[in-house]
């Protein structure tokens, strides 16, 4: 610590003295004297950090009330992206997954901002069942008996298995154990819903006599569940889904399937190898089928189980539904998402998830190369266009890269490390990648309207760098 800064911090203003100027009361008229002030105490207490850590000059009293006022602006009215995605991971799993379609957003606003016919029946003026809408529509698009959505996939394993195996074995092949980042494990989860795991085969291999002399009196069901982000290569073998519908059927047993992402449109001309289609599972012979609502699907956060009537059924009574029912915003945005898919076109064009699938690498080229030129003079930072490998993330499509162009760059007199980190901690927060010595800005995963923002973002960051 220098002299100076005992002084400094002594002469930070305080809150009630700030609220008191002119823009101060300003401020205060339009977000209220408590925001303001709340507002106001981090952005000293931010200083105060700052000063012990070495600054050496205090900012103007309407300085720091603009400051305030900013970080309101971005909490009530910011219409700016919460985050730039750069990473070219398009699922990634930190950054909110999926990002929903405009009018999934705002069927949840339209929901969120009034009263609306979540429980109440119009036809008979008393209360109905309040997932009624989505699940006829997702039981049609998925060709399924019936359909039932809660607040994540997580829960629709859980509920599965709570609802129809309690007390009793699923069996589940030791190739399908997963762990799907953070705390989902598949064995946990299936001890948390009360059942047993009876693990068979190795795990490189299962074969059908496994499953089949596993299954005795205790069986309850047949578990499947996707390695979503993990591939077992070489001497491998699993029993896909037909031939254990034949087991389960004969031993008169229901054949559950975990698929995870479940994909509702073909990757293949994205250069990816298929996720498994929940509506194809169905067809080939899956009795339930349960997947994300933020992964492939592109829509909220939710779990979507579909399958036989009566075991749908089974989990609608079972009293954990009410612990894991989705929240009436989920619930439109989810109904949006699955009407765009009612046309393959249309779902193509609206969804972000596959609006940044369907850019080409000419065009991401040419973004990139807007992005460099609007760097041309900026000093510090060297930059050149280069082809780059982006990812679905989010467990879909482990190992799996898509064609893609980065913006690299090359910070002089700076670490790369450090201008990751002024470019995350900008007015808008840019995540890159760093690979190489380089930070790079992958083009597939920053939305296309996000691009003149990002450009004066770059600009900024070279500006502080001077
Ligand atoms: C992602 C995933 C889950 C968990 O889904 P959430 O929607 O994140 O709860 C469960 N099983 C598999 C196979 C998955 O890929």
């Amino acid at each position: 610590m220098t002299e100076k800064q005992p002084m400094l911090l002594r002469q930070i203003p305080q809150v009630d003295a700030l609220l008191n100027t002119q823009k101060g009361r300003e401020l205060a008229s339009r977000f209220s004297p408590g925001l303001l002030s709340r507002a106001l105490r981090s952005v000293l207490n931010q200083l105060r950090q700052a000063l012990l850590a070495g600054k050496t000059s205090l900012p103007s009293a309407d300085a720091l009330l603009v400051e305030a006022e900013q970080a309101l602006n971005t909490l009530f009215e910011s219409r700016k992206p919460v985050v730039i995605n750069a990473t070219g991971v398009l699922l990634h799993t930190n950054l909110g997954r999926a990002p929903m379609m405009e009018a999934a957003a705002k069927a949840a606003y339209a929901v969120g901002t009034n009263y609306s016919v979540l429980e109440y029946d119009l036809d008979t003026g008393v209360r109905g069942y309040r997932q009624q809408a989505v699940e006829s529509l997702a039981a049609d698009l998925l060709g399924a008996e019936s359909a039932l959505v809660v607040n994540n996939n997580a829960a629709a394993v859980l509920l599965m298995l709570a609802a129809l195996a309690r007390g009793r074995e699923v069996i589940v092949s030791r190739g399908e154990l997963v762990e799907i980042g953070g705390s989902f494990r598949v064995p946990e989860v299936m001890s948390q819903s009360g059942c047993q795991l009876r693990e068979v085969g190795a795990t490189n291999k299962t074969k059908p006599g496994d499953y089949e002399s596993a299954i005795r009196d205790e069986t309850a069901a047949l578990l499947k569940v996707h390695t979503s982000n993990y591939k077992v290569v070489g001497f491998t073998q699993s029993v896909d889904l037909p031939d254990l519908s034949k087991i389960a059927r004969r031993a008169g047993l229901p054949l559950l399937a975990d698929l995870g992402s479940g994909a509702l449109l073909p990757l293949s001309s994205y250069g990816l190898m298929e996720e498994p289609n929940p509506a194809e599972a169905l067809a080939r012979g899956a009795d339930v089928v349960c997947f994300s609502g933020d992964k492939l699907l592109g829509g909220p956060q939710a779990g979507i189980l579909a399958g036989k009537k009566d075991l749908i059924a089974a989990m609608k009574r079972h009293p954990l539904m009410r612990a894991l029912r989705p929240d009436k915003m989920t619930l439109a945005a989810l109904e949006a998402t699955f009407m765009a898919y009612q046309d393959e076109a249309y779902a193509k064009r609206e969804i972000p998830l596959y609006q940044m699938l369907e850019t080409g690498v000419d065009e991401l080229h040419r973004r990139a190369s807007a992005l460099r030129d609007a760097l041309k003079d900026c000093p510090i930072l060297e930059t050149e266009v280069i082809p780059s490998q982006a990812q679905l993330g989010g467990g879909s499509a482990p190992g799996e890269m898509l064609a893609s162009i980065a913006l690299s760059i090359k910070p002089r007199g700076q670490s790369v490390d450090a201008l990751a980190k002024r470019l995350r901690l900008g007015e808008v927060p840019v995540i890159t990648r760093i690979q190489q010595d380089r930070v790079l800005l992958d083009l597939l995963s920053v939305r296309e309207e996000q691009l003149s923002l990002l450009a004066q973002l770059l600009k900024a960051a070279c500006r502080e760098g001077d």
